[in-house]
């Protein structure tokens, strides 16, 4: 270990400082440490206090709501900030900010330490959560009002808590395998420019010559608290960027590498089924439903129909809306109720888009994979090419509440609509690129590869499709 802080001789510029930067987090834990528990002190506050307090008037502003300094901070910097952090930066977020992930880790040191057992090891469970959360939190519009951030971001704490406190040695179990937001930022950081990089044969040929005077510490395993196996690690997906084996065997050093690096050397075994399902589905297709059904046209005269649908059938319990605000939406103080029509039709539209834009999108990333290489686990390595769209996407989507806190502030924004076309067009093409990129390497005929070069356009014009509906048609 380069306990010196020192980076790797012939390493010059950006590099060495990059370098220095992992071997400074490894030597200064104490700072992280003390970073996270401000990050635990402040999320706390903003989620507990603003659901003890009465809901702001329509003449209420930031600078006299803590409630909506709360909306603002949650739902308009940092969901947005985070996804945008993780594609840049790898999950930087997980290793040093998250207040959760210090909780777990926490609370796993003083625990039961039982070993994790097999059904919480279950690859699913992160794409289950996302996708089960995104949807209850559109049903008791988790955005807008505190109680409901309080009984989603709150419960999953308290989730993160128990699990820290049953399995586990000083480890992030809940991260590991079941944090709801562990599959996209596991996605996102196969992205990011920055990383964790590991000399697989600098670490097995490390030699003891290289530790005299410090035996004990150099032996000493990587303390990695969201459990990879750190000399086999290939990609950034599963690690947290804690920086602690930063130096480890002189074989690992944070690096820089090109944003689609990790997406065009991905192989089938590289990339999981359930990635690209939280890919396809969850992200393209469930939340971009969620971000959409709200600003819909189609899913007022949906809603439309089936009330009058409904009234003929004199089936009014549908249309009642005395329900609690944790099942559905009901704040009759901001003239803002759900009733059970409505539930089921954000469901029902939620779904429909799953089905348009996520199935889509992976019926012609598996066509074109089929056609321009059919070995099989090709559509895999096919539908991740949509990463820089699935990441673009949600800030797009998240970023809708951003602008609309801001503009209840006074800010203009003219240049919002502009920002959006640019960020949205430029990942189209990023991700049709690397598709085209794809399906050139396939091992089929040449004619198949041409066959298949529009089915793999398809995929990111589909996703682009639904965004220029949005903003430009309705
Ligand atoms: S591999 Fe583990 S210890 Fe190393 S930076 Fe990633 S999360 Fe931290």
């Amino acid at each position: 270990m380069n306990t010196a802080c020192q980076a790797a001789p012939g390493s010059h510029g950006l590099p060495r400082l990059v370098e220095r930067a992992g071997l400074w987090m490894a030597a200064n834990r104490g700072w992280i440490t003390a970073l996270q528990w401000c990050v635990v002190v402040i999320y706390f506050a903003l989620l507990i206090i603003p659901a003890c307090l009465p809901l702001p008037d329509g003449a209420r502003h930031m600078t006299d709501s803590l409630t909506l300094i709360a909306q603002f901070v949650f739902w308009g910097i940092w969901w947005p900030g985070v996804i945008l952090a993780t594609m840049s930066v790898g999950r930087l977020w997980c290793g040093t900010l998250c207040p959760e992930g210090a909780l777990t880790e926490w609370t796993s040191r003083f625990g039961r330490g039982l070993p994790v057992p097999r059904w919480l090891k279950w690859s699913g469970w992160p794409t289950v959560a996302f996708i089960t959360t995104t949807l209850y939190g559109q049903l008791i519009s988790v955005y807008e009002y505190p109680l409901p951030a309080l009984l989603i971001l709150g419960g999953s704490t308290a989730a993160a808590i128990v699990v820290g406190s049953i399995y586990g040695r000083g480890k992030r179990v809940w991260c590991r395998h079941l944090c709801p937001a562990s599959g996209v930022f596991h996605l996102m950081s196969r992205m990011a420019p920055l990383y964790f990089k590991v000399d697989r044969s600098a670490w097995d040929n490390w030699l003891p010559v290289h530790i005299a005077g410090t035996r004990d510490l150099m032996l000493k395993p990587v303390d990695c608290a969201p459990l990879v196996d750190v000399r086999r690690m290939t990609s950034s997906g599963p690690c947290h960027a804690c920086g602690r084996c930063a130096g480890h065997r002189d074989a690992v050093r944070l690096a820089l590498r090109a944003p689609s690096a990790e997406i065009l050397s991905a192989t089938p075994a590289s990339v999981t089924r359930e990635e690209v399902l939280t890919l396809c589905l969850g992200l393209l297709g469930v939340a971009t439903g969620a971000f959409h059904w709200s600003m819909s046209p189609w899913f007022v005269m949906a809603k439309q129909w089936a009330a009058q649908w409904l009234i003929e059938r004199e089936w009014w319990w549908a249309l009642s809306n005395d329900i609690p605000w944790f099942v559905l939406t009901h704040f009759p103080e901001n003239n803002d109720v759900f009733s059970w029509l409505d539930g089921f039709m954000i469901l029902a539209y939620i779904g429909a888009t799953t089905v348009v834009v996520g199935g889509g999108t992976l019926a012609t990333s598996a066509v074109a994979a089929w056609l321009s290489d059919g070995r099989p686990g090709r559509w895999k390595v096919q539908a991740i090419t949509l990463l820089p769209l699935g990441g673009v996407s949600v800030i797009v989507g998240l970023s809708m509440t951003t602008v609309t806190l801001l503009r209840g502030e006074g800010f203009q924004l003219s240049w919002i609509s502009v920002s959006r076309v640019v960020l949205l067009g430029g990942a189209g093409l990023w991700a049709a690129s690397l598709a085209l990129r794809q399906i050139r390497r396939g091992s089929a005929a040449s004619w198949r590869r041409w066959l298949a070069a529009p089915f793999a356009l398809a995929a990111p014009a589909l996703v682009c499709s639904a965004w220029y509906i949005a903003f430009r048609v309705w």
